[in-house]
């Protein structure tokens, strides 16, 4: 993938710029800039933390994206980049067992979604991924039989004779 090419596009302008990013030490968690080169409060060296993570957010949105406009591969390609960088990112790695699945790559799809399984037991996603349910893979049923013309209506009663015309009343 050509990193350069990415930059070209202009970044959604406000919520780029409203990132913040926690300072990554528990006892500090403090909110910094996402450009910041050190936590405010602490000093602790965030900014490669805080430009890999804003930037691996930034490469999912750009991956979901792309598979929303159903182009499989480069949404692929922006799903492994972010689980390259951030391994234990489920929610991008199930990404990427999809678009491996979209794809046809069976085998690809199903090593992700074990590795979700392994991080995270019983993830949903993951196992509907790995034991889609019998519907999706079976073939359709036999077709329904027709049923042929529907039976005569014997309920019906042939039309009634007209009546008799009214007998004149009144004797003479
Ligand atoms: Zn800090």
């Amino acid at each position: 993938m050509d990193m350069g090419s990415m930059n070209a596009e202009p970044m959604n302008a406000g919520s780029m710029n409203a990132v913040t990013v926690k300072c990554p030490f528990p006892r500090c968690g403090a909110e910094n800039g996402y450009d910041a080169a050190e936590c405010g409060r602490c000093g602790a060296p965030i900014g490669s933390y805080a430009l890999l993570s804003v930037y691996s957010a930034h490469l999912f949105n750009r991956g979901l994206a792309a598979a929303r406009e159903d182009r499989l591969a480069e949404a692929h390609g922006y799903f492994a980049a972010v689980v390259h960088w951030c391994p234990s990112d489920i929610e991008a790695r199930n990404a990427l067992a999809l678009a491996c699945q979209a794809l046809g790559h069976s085998a690809e799809a199903r090593d992700a979604w074990e590795e979700v399984l392994r991080r995270r037991p019983g993830d949903r996603l993951a196992d509907l991924g790995l034991n889609p349910p019998k519907a999706a893979s079976d073939p359709p049923p036999d077709p329904v039989p027709v049923p042929a013309d529907p039976p005569l209506d014997e309920g019906r009663e042939p039309a009634a004779a007209p009546a008799a015309p009214g007998r004149p009343t009144g004797g003479p």
